[in-house]
């Protein structure tokens, strides 16, 4: 037999497979593909830039993963953990295990579905790659931070914390909003939104910061979750553009879209802003940095001006997400550091060095607007005592994060918007959630509020140890400050006495 190309045996493999039905209609198979008002042509149109087979995707993942496992035994068997920059560290893996891993999960869901219901083989196999591929993200996150499980609290639970916890609905209700929707509006939410647009922010950052504060574990992890990210940042373009080409009428509908989910990833990236400006123990790049280079100048200026062409233009909201970029990590960080009996990670006091890192950083606004806090919570401290705000606040009805961002422009003054739906009132966070809510309001009334379940008495009883209990937190030792938790008592010690043998 005649060796075929690479070309020829991907189409042999994949999209040749395909067939025209017979004895049932096209919409019966495919039942989603036009209540978003979304017209497509031609399917064909479609190119799968990749155009890897099943053997040969397997062949290449399966490489992946066993670099990345030997690297996972020998830091563990070398007691890296202990190499790492800092005990306080270890608190932003714990954010990612219980806030993003279970979205990666649930991505590999929404890509399942995408592999049946998209309209063309090309896009219904890329679908399916990447449904595997976030599964995959999902199993070596898992096994990455199971190393740490075994010397560190706040691990154990993290499934329970994703359905349960105030801020863990954050992603939570991110990754429903978008798999509610329909399958267009969930492309252009995960793949041009999250894997194209914000990706490097999210990605970058965290394992740069990884990589500087000592851990190879999630390093070597994330390089080997990105390598398909790039992948999928393929599709996320290759997605956008082909909806733009089939049909004029798509232009709004997808502007509306991208509008939206512009916003809501962004939002979901405070917790970003907030790793990078203050819980790295080793900092290596401020928010306002990275949003400068991978937004600002990788999208807004190098990716909007080309889409252009095709009738889009830069999200809405997104001056206001300028505005804000001085404030963003420090609102959001001094609002877990306030909330913090009832977060299933620690906070703590930024030490001197580190406030004058972000006085550097910042040179325009910190000092004036933030470290007068800082250095209030720190006499507090000094004092024996810990600044908490023992009062529940309202949640954004969109965003699901409390409002504790400033107005852009006044950084004096919490930004807060009520609207009317039907009788009844509603608190978004900003603008942008406000416009993004009252485009469908049908929709966000229905999210359940923590703070609103609590008042209902729905989250396990009236009182905070009630509620902490119901989130899942174990009282004392997951919460509160990092200076009085067992992950510090157990770093000092494990330090002082030099033998570097860990275990809990
Ligand atoms: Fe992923
Ligand atoms: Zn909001």
């Amino acid at each position: 037999m005649k060796k075929l190309s690479m070309k020829q045996q991907y189409h042999v493999m994949t999209r040749d497979l395909d067939w025209d039905p017979t004895y049932v209609e096209r919409n019966q198979i495919y039942p989603y593909l036009e209540f978003e008002g979304i017209k497509v042509h031609d399917w064909e149109a479609w190119e799968d830039p990749f155009r890897l087979t099943m053997a040969s995707y397997y062949k290449y993942q399966a490489e992946k993963d066993r670099r990345l496992y030997a690297v996972l035994e020998s830091f563990e068997q070398n007691q890296s953990h202990l190499r790492l920059s800092d005990g306080r560290y270890i608190n932003n893996m714990k954010v990612f295990l219980s806030g993003l891993t279970p979205v990666e999960y649930a991505a590999h869901r929404q890509f399942a579905f995408l592999a049946r219901h998209l309209g063309g083989p090309a896009p219904r196999f890329s679908a399916l790659l990447q449904s595997i591929d976030e599964l995959r993200h999902a199993q070596t996150q898992l096994h990455t931070f199971n190393l740490y499980n075994k010397y560190y609290d706040g691990f154990d639970n993290f499934r329970h914390l994703f359905d349960r916890i105030w801020y863990l609905a954050v992603t939570k209700s991110y990754i429903e909003d978008a798999m509610t929707a329909g399958p267009f509006e969930s492309l252009i939410a995960l793949s041009f939104s999250l894997e194209y647009m914000l990706t490097n922010l999210l990605f970058v950052p965290y394992m740069s910061g990884a990589n500087f504060n000592g851990d190879a574990a999630t390093t070597t992890m994330g390089f080997s979750s990105q390598s398909d990210e790039s992948r999928h940042m393929t599709l996320g373009l290759e997605v956008i553009k082909f909806l733009l080409e089939q049909d004029e009428a798509n232009v709004p509908i997808i502007q509306d879209w991208v509008d939206k989910w512009f916003w809501r990833g962004y939002r979901v990236m405070a917790l970003v802003s907030v790793l990078m400006d203050y819980m790295l123990p080793t900092p290596f790049m401020s928010w306002k940095e990275s949003f400068e280079l991978y937004f600002e100048q990788q999208m807004l200026d190098g990716l909007f001006p080309d889409l252009e062409y095709y009738g889009l233009t830069r999200p809405r909201h997104v001056d206001i997400a300028i505005a804000e970029k001085d404030h963003y990590s420090s609102n959001v960080y001094w609002a877990l550091y306030q909330w913090n009996y009832v977060t299933a990670f620690h906070t703590w006091t930024p030490s001197d060095a580190h406030l004058d890192w972000l006085s550097s950083k910042y040179p325009d606004t910190f000092d004036r607007y933030h470290r007068p806090k800082w250095e209030k919570a720190k006499r507090i401290a000094e004092g024996g005592g810990r600044y908490y705000n023992p009062s529940v606040a309202p949640q954004c009805q969109v965003c699901v994060i409390p409002p504790v961002f400033t107005e852009p422009g006044d950084p004096t003054r919490l930004s807060v918007r009520i609207s009317e739906y039907k009788g009844d009132r509603y608190v978004l966070c900003s603008d942008g959630c406000q416009w993004i809510f009252e485009r469908e309001p049908e929709k966000y009334i229905q999210a359940p509020m923590p703070t609103n379940q609590l008042y209902r008495g729905n989250l396990g009883g009236p009182t905070i140890p009630e509620v902490v209990a119901w989130f899942g937190i174990d009282e004392g030792v997951q919460n509160h400050d990092y200076l009085m938790s067992g992950d510090a008592r157990s770093w000092e010690e494990w330090h002082a006495t030099g033998s570097l043998i860990g275990g809990k």
